[in-house]
């Protein structure tokens, strides 16, 4: 007999499900209140490899497509590493829910209000990291470097606290 296709990606079982989703409650509830009412559903992915660079893929916010919404009610996914998830501790375990959280956004109207589609369902986009740098780069050039003077957002993160008050 051969051997059953492997899958990539599968929905987590209830238990780990029901820890998730407290955890992503209370981060909601702290830090991304925006996403109160998005159906958010964890999965597993079990193919991802680490690359030339180093580095290994623990999460990845997904957005459903409308059709798949309408099928089955879910916004968004998060999906998590499920070789090195487990081995996770509780701390890092947070922060990843709190950095996939953050990709998570609502799309905003002229008003500001949460824009809705024509089922009246809240319009989600993902949102990209503030910043992407070389540590070596960081490391050299501090707050000139380049991946961090392309965020016009910058001064609002306080990155640099103690230089920032000094000015
Ligand atoms: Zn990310």
């Amino acid at each position: 007999m051969s051997a059953a296709k492997k899958v990539s990606c599968e929905i987590v079982d209830a238990e780990t499900a029901a820890g998730l989703e407290s955890l992503a409650a209370d981060l909601i509830e702290r830090n991304h209140r925006h996403l109160r009412d998005a159906n958010i559903k964890f999965a597993w992915n079990h193919s991802w490899q680490e690359d030339a660079d180093g580095h290994t893929t623990l999460g990845q916010a997904k957005k459903v497509g409308d059709l798949e919404r309408d099928a089955t009610g879910i916004d968004l996914y998060i999906l998590l590493n499920s070789e090195f998830y487990p081995e996770m501790d509780e701390a890092e375990r947070v922060a990843l829910i709190d950095h996939e959280l953050c990709h998570c956004e609502v799309i905003y109207d002229s008003n500001s209000d949460p824009m809705r589609d024509v089922k009246d369902r809240i319009c989600y986009r993902l949102r990209k990291h503030d910043f992407q740098e070389f540590a070596a780069i960081v490391r050299r050039h501090g707050k000139a470097t380049p991946g961090f003077v392309g965020f016009s957002k910058l001064a609002q993160l306080q990155l640099f606290p103690q230089e920032a008050s000094d000015s």
